[in-house]
């Protein structure tokens, strides 16, 4: 962890990345907090690309109001390949410097906390990250904002799903997002009772959901239901469900769930958790921290540095998995 002893007098705050439901609750905490604390507060419009392009705003607390209950954010959020360069973070370091920023909450994944890490590391500017992404996938962090919810809305579907699944005897394959991990896949699959989960890191085969729902069938049972993450290649649950065709001759449906996870009105869980730490990331700037990530442990807000944050790899476990499978007799 970085320490500073500046006195930050105004603070700038933005989103950036994939935007997750409860990065408007994390924002809304994070000015209201800032300023009952006197502190100024201004913010980035699109993430590195309004830093870059100086879409920079003063915030009041009334400029954050009614936004705790609505997903996205109300900042935008954004994607910028020019900021990854040296000369980028330059421009956007010059615009912060220009309004007397002092200090910084990124509200993002690990792509904005690399971003995060070089401005301090470039330009000293302080700066505390908050983790919103609906893929649960931040090392250091059990919870990232976003997950319960988008778990949530993916339960939902299910539950729709299985009732069609049921009546007609069919097999279905919905597949879920999560490019590198399989947090939303093994907590959807294990809470909407699927046969098998498919996720990046657990072994489960076509071979083997097939034998399990042969085994399934032999009990008198008429109907499943796979989850898949979507992997490196959005669309999986069709090779899967050709590849289902092909061994059994078994006509599968196939369910992409997409987008549609990451909208919607936050859950009371990422509501209070992005509430917590977006007044804990003001707080430690305050105590003169950054170049950290506040993250949980448990239901105790931890600090840990950024550096460690993106060069570590968190996976889901693989026990939700194995226990959905055995639970799915
Ligand atoms: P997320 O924050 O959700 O992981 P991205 O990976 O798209 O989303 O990252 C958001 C933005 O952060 C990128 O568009 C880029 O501008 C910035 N960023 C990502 N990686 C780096 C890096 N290594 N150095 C500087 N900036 C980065």
């Amino acid at each position: 962890m970085a320490t500073f002893s500046k006195k930050i007098q105004k603070l700038g705050v933005y989103t950036s990345g994939g935007d997750a439901p409860g990065m408007n609750a994390a924002l809304r905490a994070v000015v209201r907090v800032a300023i009952a604390q006197k502190l100024e507060v201004f913010g980035v419009m699109q993430g590195y690309v309004g830093m870059m392009e100086n879409h920079i705003a003063p915030l009041t607390q009334r400029d954050v109001a009614n936004i705790i209950q609505r997903g996205g954010t109300v900042i935008k959020t954004g994607r910028s390949t020019e900021f990854t360069k040296p000369e980028g973070r330059a421009k956007a370091a010059a615009n912060l410097k220009a309004h007397g920023i002092d200090a910084l909450v990124c509200i993002g994944g690990d792509g904005s906390f690399r971003g995060a890490h070089a401005l301090w590391e470039e330009h000293q500017i302080p700066v505390v990250g908050v983790p919103g992404t609906i893929d649960n996938d931040i090392f250091g962090s059990d919870k990232t904002i976003g997950f319960d919810t988008a778990v949530n809305t993916a339960l939902e579907a299910i539950d729709r799903i299985r009732d069609t699944a049921a009546s007609h005897d069919r097999l279905f394959i919905v597949e879920v997002m999560g490019r590198n991990s399989g947090f939303i896949a093994s907590h959807v699959g294990l809470a909407g009772g699927a046969e098998e989960i498919f996720t990046p890191e657990s072994t489960t085969t076509v071979e083997k959901a097939v034998e399990h729902i042969k085994e399934g069938i032999s009990r008198g049972k008429s109907s499943s239901i796979l989850v898949t993450a979507e992997g490196q290649k959005p669309g999986r649950a069709y090779d899967l469900a050709e590849a289902i065709r092909k061994k059994t001759g078994w006509d599968a449906k196939v369910c992409i769930l997409g987008h549609q996870q990451r909208g919607g009105s936050p859950s009371a869980a990422d509501r209070i958790l992005a509430s917590r730490m977006g007044a804990a990331a003001v707080d430690s700037l305050l105590k003169g921290r950054c170049d950290i990530m506040i993250g949980t442990e448990g239901e105790r807000l931890v600090e840990v540095p950024l550096d460690l944050v993106t060069k570590s790899e968190k996976k889901a476990h693989l026990d939700l998995v194995s226990l959905a499978n055995i639970l799915a007799t």
